[in-house]
C-alpha cells in the first residue's frame, strides 16, 4: 500500500541531494530524502578542496573547515615550477563528512523527511507519478512521488533504469592522508603524476596533507609511484569515481538529474560540489514550478536544463575540451609552460582573472599570450583556435 504521496523524492544525501531537498522543503513541498548509508558523508570520496564560492553555495557554518588556501604551486616533474599566492583566501579544505552531515541536518530542519540506511533499487514512472522501490532498515518498500530529483552520485541508477545515456568519461581517484610539511596555504599540482590529468597535494592542517590523483586507467599504478615520493606512511585512503561530460539529457520520466549523477563535475579539476549544488538549486526551482502548476511533462521539466546551461553549461563544455587537450601536453611541454609562467605579469593575471569554478576567462587570456603560444602552440594551437576562434 502506498499511503503518502510526496511532492519530491530525492535519492542521495550528498551535498547535491541535501541542497535540492532543502530548497524544495523550504518552498512547502512534501519532500523525502533517501540515503543508503547510516549517515551523510561516509565514506568520504573527495579531496575536500572547495573554492570560496563553492563553500558559500553549501550554506554551512565554518565548522567543517580544516585549512584555508590562497594559491597554488605547479610542479612539472622535470625541474621547473610555478607558483602564485593571492595573499587572501581563495579556497577551503574541508572535512567532507562534517560538511555533508551539516547539510543533511539543515535539510531535516527545513522539513525534509530523511530515510537513512535505505537504498533505492528501482523506479517506475506512471501517469500519476513515480514509484520508487527501496531496500533497507524497513525491509523492502515502495514510495510514491510527483517528481524525483536524482542526486545519487556517480552510480546514477535512474539513467540505467530509464535507458538514458550517461556521462562519457569516468575518472577514478585515489587519495591518502599523510604526514607532510608543505607550504601551508598553497595547493600543489603535479601533472606528471597522471598523464591525462594531475596529482595533488592538498594541505590538511598542520603537518598533514591529502595526496592523490585521478586517472582514466592504471590509477593504482600511478598512485603507487606518486605516493612513494612522500614516504611510507599512509593513514587513510579515499577512493571514488568522477563522471565527466554531462549526460545528453538531464531530465525525463518526472526525474531531474543533478550533481555527479548528471556528470556536472568540472573536467579541469574533477571538483563537483560547486556545479552540483548550483544544479540542485535549479532542479528544486523547476520542481517547485512543476508542482505549483501540476505539470510534469518533459517539456515542463526542460526549463531545468535551460537554467543550468545558462548558468555553467558553457564553462563545462569548455572544460571538457581542455580535458581532451590535456592529453597532448607532454611532460616537456608542461615543463616549458611552468618556465614561461614565471615571466613577469603571469602570476598577477592568474590572481586577477583566475576562478577555480569558471576557468574560461583565465585560460582564454593565457592561451593567446605569445610566450605560452610559443611553447605549446604547436600542440594545442588548433584546439585553441577551435575553442576561441582566431585572434
Ligand atoms: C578522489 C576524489 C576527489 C574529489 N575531490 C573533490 C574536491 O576537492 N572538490 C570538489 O568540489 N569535488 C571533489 N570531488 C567530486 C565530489 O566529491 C563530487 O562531485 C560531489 O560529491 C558530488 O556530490 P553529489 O551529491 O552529486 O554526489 P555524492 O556526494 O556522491 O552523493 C551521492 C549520495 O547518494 C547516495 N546513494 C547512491 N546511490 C544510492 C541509492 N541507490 N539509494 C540511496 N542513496 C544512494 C550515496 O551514498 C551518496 O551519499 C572528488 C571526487 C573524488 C572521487
Amino acid at each position: 500500500m502506498l499511503s503518502v504521496i510526496y511532492d519530491v523524492i530525492v535519492p542521495g544525501g550528498g551535498p547535491v541531494g541535501c541542497m535540492a531537498a532543502e530548497c524544495c522543503a523550504k518552498a512547502g513541498l512534501k519532500t523525502l530524502l533517501i540515503e543508503e548509508h547510516a549517515a551523510a558523508g561516509i565514506p568520504v570520496q573527495c579531496a575536500g578542496l572547495l573554492s570560496s564560492n563553492a563553500f558559500e553555495e553549501c550554506e554551512v557554518s565554518e565548522r567543517s573547515i580544516i585549512q584555508t588556501v590562497s594559491g597554488a604551486r605547479v610542479i612539472s616533474g622535470l625541474g621547473e615550477e610555478f607558483s602564485f599566492d593571492a595573499g587572501e583566501v581563495k579556497a577551503y579544505v574541508v572535512d567532507r563528512s562534517a560538511l555533508d552531515r551539516e547539510m543533511l541536518e539543515k535539510a531535516a530542519n527545513a522539513g525534509v523527511e530523511v530515510k537513512l540506511k535505505t537504498s533505492v533499487t528501482g523506479a517506475k514512472n506512471g501517469s500519476t507519478g513515480c514509484v520508487l522501490s527501496t531496500k533497507g532498515v524497513d525491509g523492502i518498500r515502495e514510495f510514491k512521488s510527483r517528481l524525483v530529483i536524482a542526486a545519487d552520485g556517480p552510480r546514477n541508477i535512474f539513467s540505467r533504469i530509464y535507458g538514458m545515456k550517461r556521462a562519457p568519461v569516468f575518472l577514478s581517484g585515489v587519495q591518502a592522508d599523510v604526514p607532510y610539511e608543505g607550504e601551508g596555504r598553497l595547493v600543489e599540482l603535479h601533472p606528471y603524476a597522471s598523464p591525462g590529468f594531475f596529482g595533488w597535494v592538498i594541505p590538511a592542517g598542520t603537518g598533514r596533507a591529502r595526496i592523490g590523483l585521478c586517472a582514466q586507467k592504471d590509477t593504482d599504478v600511478h598512485f603507487e609511484q606518486f605516493i612513494r615520493k612522500f614516504g611510507p606512511s599512509c593513514v587513510h585512503q579515499v577512493t571514488g569515481t568522477i563522471p565527466l561530460g554531462i549526460m545528453p539529457k538531464t531530465y525525463g520520466n518526472r526525474t531531474f538529474f543533478c550533481g555527479d549523477a548528471a556528470g556536472f563535475a568540472k573536467p579541469t579539476s574533477g571538483g563537483g560540489v560547486y556545479t552540483g549544488v548550483r544544479s540542485a538549486r535549479h532542479a528544486a526551482l523547476t520542481a517547485i514550478k512543476c508542482c505549483e502548476s501540476d505539470l510534469f511533462s518533459d517539456s515542463a521539466l526542460s526549463s531545468y536544463e535551460s537554467a543550468w546551461k545558462a548558468d555553467f553549461g558553457r564553462e563545462l563544455a569548455f572544460g571538457m575540451k581542455l580535458f581532451r587537450m590535456r592529453r597532448n601536453l607532454t611532460p616537456e611541454i608542461i615543463d616549458d609552460l611552468c618556465r614561461v609562467m614565471n615571466e613577469k605579469g603571469m602570476a598577477d593575471d592568474i590572481i586577477r582573472y583566475g576562478d577555480m569554478d569558471r576557468p574560461g576567462r583565465i585560460v582564454r587570456k593565457m592561451a593567446f599570450n605569445p610566450s605560452i603560444y610559443r611553447v605549446a602552440g604547436k600542440v594545442i594551437g588548433n584546439e585553441i583556435r577551435s575553442l576561441f576562434g582566431k585572434e
